[in-house]
């Protein structure tokens, strides 16, 4: 069956512009290719978190002062506002619910104990408002015996520097101990598996309510909630004390349960997803990409009248490099990137790296471009894309859906 839109990449990107082209009544087709970069996700968005080494307080104010070159100004800063608001929506018409603003960034907290800028966070998670105002005095932070993707030690002392006053806490239970038979089952997403029942939560809160006597709140590493936020609920109303959680180190259960959620809503919504299979080419002509070929489907090429490029940047495969170049390994569009590799990275890890900005050359429609050229029905959203950095601007996410719905708003005429 022919297509309105097939969309390469199934993440973050590709799931939101897939979930608005069908929510316009579009028939799309997701073609994803493997695990997407949600999988590292501890549950926070972020829009915009830094400019030239200053946190930003206000994204949509800080938007205006980006480089044209930046897919933001791309899309248009004056229309950041109304796609944010509509990003936060999907998101929660999906079942992830998350709290903030995007013209008032708060802060998360990672799982080494730092607090970041972030534009929404799910709302079980602790978030700070204001870091001169902790939403909390006394912290007890519960430890799970055996546990080792949460580094408990430099989590408290990341907190204590931010003012709380804090008490690590270990505990277990029946069903945590049976895990620890082997250890290569304490990770967090078998916890989530083993803390199913009501039974089973209910030990955890028993725990949480005998050792806590002196705490204003609870913190807990997010081993919860793999399918929804059902048992997280359950569990916070079995304590007695207000309980938050907080980013683990992956496997990352709260990644995993929004890629889960938004995957669900995309095949509720008729979207057709291929799960496994990748696209690997595709034909052009007059300027055009009629169809595109998948490792499955190798014989039945995909049509579509629409196409968009949702692969990610090189740690999903969506952008490559040799000896000689960096490139798109798909269709080889147009990159905009350093032609001398010498200058593609920096010694010293904490160094800005200039391979992070690169990506697929777009113009102000998200166009893809071949040898020059326009291509007038493919599109690029999400870190395929040039001229940001996720890790140096913390806006990683927030080009993700914001590209994704601006895309889909253009495929759809603006509707
Ligand atoms: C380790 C890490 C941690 C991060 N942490 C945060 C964070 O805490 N907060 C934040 O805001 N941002 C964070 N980011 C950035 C953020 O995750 C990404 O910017 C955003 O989620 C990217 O989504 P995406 O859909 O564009 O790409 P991806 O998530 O990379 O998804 C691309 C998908 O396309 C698939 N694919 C690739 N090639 C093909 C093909 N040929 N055919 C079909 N499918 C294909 C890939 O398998 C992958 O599933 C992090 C990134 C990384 C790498």
């Amino acid at each position: 069956m022919r297509m309105d839109t097939i969309i390469m990449g199934g993440g973050l990107s590709g799931l939101i512009c897939g979930i608005a082209l069908a929510k316009r009544g579009q028939r799309v087709t997701i073609v994803a290719g493997g695990q997407s970069t949600l999988m590292f996700n501890g549950g926070s968005m972020e829009l915009l978190g830094c400019i030239d080494g200053n946190n930003v307080s206000n994204p949509l104010e800080a938007i205006s002062i980006l480089p044209q070159s930046h897919p933001y100004r791309k899309i248009g800063a004056e229309r950041i506002e109304a796609l944010a608001e509509e990003a936060k929506q999907m998101l929660a018409d999906a079942g992830i619910n998350m709290e903030g603003s995007a013209a008032a960034n708060h802060w998360r907290v990672t799982p080494m104990g730092i607090a970041k800028p972030a534009w929404l966070t799910l709302s079980e998670n602790l978030r700070i408002d204001d870091l001169g105002k902790l939403p909390a005095k006394r912290v007890a932070l519960m430890c799970i015996r055996g546990y080792f993707d949460q580094p408990n030690g430099m989590l408290a002392q990341g907190l204590r520097d931010l003012g709380f006053d804090v008490q690590t806490i270990e505990f277990t239970t029946d069903d945590i101990t049976a895990l620890r038979r082997s250890p290569s089952e304490m990770r967090a997403t078998s916890l989530a598996k083993r803390l199913l029942s009501t039974t089973a939560l209910q030990r955890v809160a028993d725990q949480i309510n005998a050792l806590t006597g002196e705490a204003d709140m609870v913190l807990l590493p997010s081993v919860l909630g793999q399918a929804d936020d059902s048992d997280i609920k359950t569990l916070q109303g079995m304590c007695n004390k207000p309980l938050r959680f907080v980013a683990t180190m992956p496997p990352v259960v709260a990644g995993m349960r929004m890629q889960t959620l938004l995957r669900h809503y995309f095949k509720m919504l008729g979207g057709n997803y291929l799960t496994g299979d990748t696209v690997i080419s595709g034909n052009f002509e007059d300027g055009k990409l009629l169809n595109v070929s998948t490792e499955k489907l190798n014989d039945m090429p995909l049509r579509a009248s629409n196409f968009v490029l949702a692969t990610g940047s090189f740690i999903s495969r969506g952008l490559a490099a040799n000896y000689e170049r960096v490139y798109e390994p798909v269709f080889d569009l147009d990159v905009d990137a350093d032609a001398d590799c010498d200058q593609w990275t920096r010694f010293g890890i904490l160094e800005p790296q200039a391979y992070f900005n690169y990506g697929v050359t777009t113009d102000g429609s998200l166009h893809c471009q071949r040898q020059g050229k326009t291509i007038s029905n493919l599109y690029a959203i999400g870190s395929v894309l040039s001229g940001h950095d996720a890790i140096k601007m913390g806006d990683g996410t927030g080009i993700s859906l914001i590209s994704a719905l601006a895309v889909a708003r253009n495929i759809t005429g603006g509707k």
